[in-house]
């Protein structure tokens, strides 16, 4: 197989840049919007990248690459409460206790009813209906572990094939689908998904 060129950080920040999509509003007054990383997340909705060698979560890459080192053990927290977003003006840094303070203040403890719900604390910040994610990006959405056996669209698989053509790692793109690198895999080998071609 053919050496797989290293990306500088610059260029996966291009990357990153160019797979994040800005939704529509409304947003609250002088805030920036989010920009919402489309490709792989992980089981808790961060985005996920590779980069030498390591898997990174895609909003801690941008801080780390954009603002400043990220001292042991510290988080990088979204101001917005939107694991996939990588605006940089929406992330700080916080330890675990700060994280757990904006879990109870947003409502994404469990079951936090009456006034201490996500709705009455932050009603602007909270996207619903229209609004939510899942209607504005329906397309964006992968649903894996609700339908198990369709991790993938049809363009995905073909997508996957042709970058690992390119030169793209197995790993690479687990990380970027979300996904085993094993799987990918099979993908390639058409030991899955053998129907697309
Ligand atoms: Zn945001």
């Amino acid at each position: 197989m053919s050496a797989v060129r290293s990306r500088s950080a610059s260029e996966v920040i291009a990357h990153i840049e160019k797979n994040s999509v800005v939704p529509h509003g409304p947003w609250m007054k002088g805030q920036s919007p989010c920009r919402i990383w489309t490709l792989g997340c992980d089981s808790a909705g961060y985005g996920m990248i590779f980069f030498d060698n390591k898997t990174y979560k895609v909003h801690r890459f941008i801080y780390l690459n954009k603002v400043s080192e990220i001292p042991h053990g510290m988080l990088i927290l979204h101001s917005c409460d939107t694991p996939s977003c990588n605006e940089i003006s929406h992330l700080r840094l916080g330890t675990h206790s700060d994280n757990a303070h904006d879990k109870v203040m947003r409502g994404r403890c469990k079951s936090p009813t009456g006034n201490a719900h996500g709705s009455k604390t932050c009603p602007g910040r909270l996207p619903s209906g229209d609004n939510h994610f899942s209607r504005k990006f329906p397309e964006k959405l992968r649903r894996g572990t609700a339908n198990n056996k369709a991790k993938f669209t049809d363009s995905d698989v073909l997508n996957i094939r042709g970058l690992h053509q390119r030169g793209e790692t197995v790993t690479f793109l687990g990380a970027r689908f979300g996904v085993h690198r094993e799987t990918i895999r099979r993908l390639i080998n058409k030991k899955t998904w053998m129907h697309i071609s």
